[in-house]
C-alpha cells in the first residue's frame, strides 16, 4: 500500500472543505489497515478514517495519516425462506449496497436508500431515515482494535445503538476501525410506508401494489426533491440532531407554539424537530457569504463554494444561539468535527 504525502482532502469530503492530510493511504484490506496502524505508531501520528466524507467537518489540515476506507466485497452468508444474512465490507458505497440487496430480493433497507457514505460508517451514527434505523437490520459489526491490532465482532446489542449514535461514537470513539457489517434482511417484503410523506409519494407515483423496490424509488424521489445533492451543492446532510426533551418541556413549548413538531422518544420523552425550530427562528434559506441554510431543508447547512470550516461553524453557532434564546433548547451538531 502506498503512503502519500500532503494530499488534498477537498474531493473526499462532501462539504468540499479545503483541508489537506499530511499523509494519506487507501486501505483495500485488513492487512492494509494493519500497515497503516503500524505506520502511525512508528511515526507517532494520529489517524483520521474517511469513508465518503459525508458526515465530517474538516476544520484544519490533518497533521497525521488519513486512511481512506476502500475495502470492497459483498457476500451472502446464509439464506432461508424467511431471511438472509449479507456481509458487506466497510468501503462499499451504502446506496449501491441497498440496491444490491433489493436486486437480490433481500428486503428491509429500502427506507435507507440514497443515504450517502459507506457501509463501514453506517453503524457509527446508526444511520436512519423514514422510520427505519440501521439497528433494526444489523446483525453484527466486525472491527479492528486500533490498540491491539486484533479483529473483534460486536453483536447488535453490543453496539449501544440509539438515535444517531452508537458505542463507536461514544465510549469506543476512535478505538475501532469497522471492517465489515452483516445485515439480517427479510425474504418476505414488509415495506414500512407510514413515516412522513412516503405513502403520499407512492400514491403520486400511481403505485397501488407496494413493493420494497417501489418504496425505495419513492424515498429516492422524496430525498432528491428535499435535500441538496452534495455533488452540486456541498453539504453534510442534517447539521444538527433533533433534541430530546422531557414531556413537561414539550408541553410548555407546545402551549406557546401550537405548530411545534415533536416525535415520541425513549422514556416518555419527546424528540423536537430541530428543523422546525431553525425555520421558526428565521434561518431557513438565509445566506452568509459562501455559507447558508438550505432553502428547502432548515437542518442542512450548505457551502456555495469556497467556504471555510470557520464560516460554517460560525453560522452553526449563531443558529444554536438563536434556538437557545427562543426555545431554551440546546442543539447538538451531528457531523464529527476534526
Ligand atoms: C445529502 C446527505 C444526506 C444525508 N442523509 C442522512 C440520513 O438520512 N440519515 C443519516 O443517518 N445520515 C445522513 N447523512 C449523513 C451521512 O451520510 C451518514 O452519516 C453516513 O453514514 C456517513 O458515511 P461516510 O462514509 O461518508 O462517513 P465519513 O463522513 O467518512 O465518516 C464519518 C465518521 O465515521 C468515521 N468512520 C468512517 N468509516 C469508518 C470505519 N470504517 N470505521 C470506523 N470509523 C469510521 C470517520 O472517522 C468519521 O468520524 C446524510 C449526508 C448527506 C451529505
Amino acid at each position: 500500500m502506498k503512503i502519500l504525502e500532503d494530499q488534498a482532502l477537498q474531493p473526499l469530503n462532501t462539504f468540499a472543505l479545503p483541508a489537506r492530510g499530511r499523509y494519506f493511504c487507501r486501505a483495500e484490506s485488513v492487512d492494509d489497515l494493519r500497515e497503516a496502524l503500524a505506520f502511525s505508531e512508528a511515526e507517532n501520528l494520529p489517524i483520521l478514517l474517511l469513508g465518503g466524507g459525508s458526515n465530517v467537518v474538516l476544520s484544519r489540515d490533518f497533521p497525521g495519516l488519513v486512511v481512506h476506507m476502500a475495502l470492497k466485497g459483498i457476500e451472502r452468508l446464509e439464506e432461508t425462506a424467511d431471511h438472509c444474512l449479507l456481509r458487506a465490507k466497510a468501503g462499499e458505497e451504502w446506496h449501491a449496497f441497498v440496491e444490491h440487496c433489493l436486486q437480490g430480493a433481500c428486503f428491509g433497507l429500502e427506507n435507507l436508500s440514497l443515504i450517502p457514505g459507506t457501509v463501514g460508517a453506517a453503524p457509527i451514527q446508526n444511520i436512519g431515515a423514514y422510520g427505519v434505523e440501521l439497528r433494526d437490520r444489523l446483525e453484527s459489526v466486525e472491527a479492528l482494535d486500533r490498540a491491539t491490532g486484533e479483529t473483534v465482532r460486536f453483536a447488535n446489542r453490543e453496539c449501544g445503538f440509539s438515535y444517531r449514535t452508537s458505542v463507536f461514537k461514544g465510549r469506543f470513539r476512535d478505538r475501532y476501525i469497522i471492517t465489515a457489517v452483516t445485515l439480517r434482511l427479510d425474504k418476505r417484503p414488509a415495506p414500512v410506508t407510514t413515516y412522513g410523506s412516503v405513502e403520499r409519494e407512492l400514491r403520486a407515483m400511481g403505485e397501488t401494489d407496494i413493493t420494497p423496490v417501489r418504496v425505495s424509488r419513492a424515498i429516492c424521489n422524496l430525498r432528491r426533491r428535499k435535500l441538496p445533492d452534495p455533488a452540486v451543492l456541498a453539504n453534510v446532510g442534517s447539521f444538527f440532531k433533533n433534541p430530546l426533551v422531557s414531556s413537561e418541556v414539550f408541553g410548555r413549548l407546545k402551549s406557546r407554539y401550537e405548530d411545534l413538531i415533536g416525535y415520541p422518544g425513549p422514556d416518555h420523552r419527546v424528540r423536537l424537530s430541530a428543523g422546525w425550530m431553525i425555520d421558526r427562528t428565521g434561518w431557513k434559506g438565509c445566506r452568509r457569504g459562501p455559507v447558508g441554510v438550505h432553502a428547502g431543508h432548515a437542518l442542512v447547512l450548505v457551502n456555495y463554494g469556497g467556504a471555510s470550516a470557520g464560516e460554517i461553524l460560525r453560522l452553526a453557532r449563531e443558529i444554536r444561539d438563536s434556538v437557545r434564546e427562543a426555545f431554551d433548547v440546546e442543539l447538538e451538531i451531528e457531523p464529527r468535527i476534526y
